[in-house]
């Protein structure tokens, strides 16, 4: 992967911001876990680094410890049994054992970068991720998810100077993770609508190029869903490539408009609940994927459906906002609706704009019946089932979802133009057996 030609293809760029990148080099293929010790000398990393890993993610890159002490680094290791959440406490155990060492390498994908970006942001080490499975879009990432007291925040973090990721390791991960990491990526199509339609409603930066860019890695990944699921190292590496674009454009737009819309958000707010109650929250991209499926289908059917609105102020929430949310929550809520991101949202405008709206819909996002099928070829989740979310979860998601975020969504307009989107919602229930 090309990054240099990347960032010269967006020199200049008409949307008007000069696009920036602190990633160096991304180096994905076969055998490549042997060449991670070279790699690091190349990129310029110094001699003393600490190792972050658990022992799945270990084993799969096995050798990998050898390879880079064989190169003339020093390694300190931290290594955790099966490591699922990064929290904070995670945080600041690799931040204290980083006093002596001059770079980070965290062996692993998601939660085990998360706890090692933000100390390589406090303590300004360069980062090198070695990638064990294409499971979701955040390598190139620079912010990290970090869990405290249960409630899930966004840290700012570094992103990584290199990018390791073996071919042969990532093919060969569980087909839930390799389906994860479509799910995450197919979220784009939202994302990127959600973006357009701001940008068409409230005059919000948006940058073309990064959107076509992230769509095009998008319908590579989906293309290949059927051989990544039968572990094919080839698939396997253009679906990293697309994860690790997907990324990328976040930093390149300075915010995360290009990889999550209200998809993310209503997968958020699952999370939220089930993290409070001590339950395992599902794989990222896995829970991603269905809300990407429902709102889909929902999105099409209202740009197909409602031929005009009548928009108007924004209406108060039955029973009240916050009876919506976990008392935990409710606090952050508050202040986030206290002025409500609708405040810069001209009904007329929604109203003016709305055929533009519903080209948006229908140009960007694909038929659910595509996606599922995309999905299911990856041996990816579809159903509430699979997700363990009740109905009644997954709908007060898709109505409350919007209200997290101080960035409008479609689902956040909707309201103010009389339209429920509960109505456009069909939710999958039943799991759908494989085959
Ligand atoms: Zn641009
Ligand atoms: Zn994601």
């Amino acid at each position: 992967m090309n990054i240099k030609k990347i960032m010269s293809g967006l020199r200049n760029c008409p949307c008007g911001r000069e696009h920036r990148a602190d990633l160096e080099r991304v180096e994905i293929g076969r055998g490549y876990i042997r060449e991670t010790g070279r790699f690091l000398r190349e990129s310029g990393f110094p001699d003393r680094l600490l190792l972050v890993a658990d022992v799945n993610t270990l084993a799969a890159a096995e050798g990998v410890c050898e390879v880079i002490a064989s190169a003339g680094f020093e390694l300190k290791k931290l290594v955790y049994p099966d490591f699922k959440y990064a929290r904070d406490v995670n945080v600041e155990e690799v931040t204290a054992l980083c006093g002596d060492v001059g770079g980070i390498v965290s062996v692993g994908s998601g939660s085990l970068n998360d706890i090692c970006r933000v100390p390589a942001a406090r303590l300004g080490l360069p980062l090198c991720i070695v990638a064990t499975a294409p499971s979701m879009d955040g390598f190139a990432s620079d912010t990290s998810p970090i869990l405290r007291n249960s409630f899930k925040e966004t840290w700012k973090a570094a992103q990584p100077k290199l990018i390791v990721a073996d071919t042969d390791i990532l093919a060969a991960a569980p087909v839930e993770l390799k389906a994860a990491g479509l799910g995450d990526m197919a979220a784009k199509y939202i994302a990127i609508t959600d973006w357009r339609i701001s940008a068409l409603i409230t005059g919000e930066y948006y940058c073309k190029n990064i959107a076509d860019m992230t769509l095009d890695a998008v319908s590579r990944c989906l293309s290949l869903a059927g051989k990544l699921r039968e572990g094919d190292p080839e698939a396997a590496a253009s679906v990293m490539e697309g994860l690790v674009m997907s990324g990328l454009s976040m930093k390149l737009a300075g915010c995360s408009r290009p990889a999550s819309g209200a998809e993310h958000m209503t997968s958020h707010f699952l999370e939220d609940y089930k993290c409070l109650r001590g339950i395992w929250p599902e794989f990222h991209g896995k829970k991603v994927g269905v809300a990407t499926l429902i709102l889909a289908g929902a999105y099409r059917r209202i740009a197909k459906e409602v031929e005009a609105v009548d928009a108007g102020a924004d209406p108060e929430v039955p029973g009240g906002l916050l009876s919506h949310f976990d008392p935990e929550f409710r606090d952050d809520i508050a202040a986030l609706n206290r002025t409500p991101i609708t405040d810069i949202v001209d009904p007329e405008k929604v109203k003016a704009g709305w055929q533009d709206i519903r080209k948006i819909i229908l140009d960007t996002v694909p038929d659910e019946n595509f996606l599922r099928e995309r999905l299911l070829a990856a041996g990816g989740a579809v159903t509430l089932d699979e997700i363990h979310t009740a109905p009644g979860l997954m709908k007060e998601a898709l109505r409350y979802h919007a209200y997290m975020r101080h960035r409008l969504f479609l689902t956040r307009i909707l309201p103010l133009a009389g339209v429920d989107l509960l109505d456009y919602v069909d939710l999958p229930l039943k799991a759908i057996p494989h085959n």
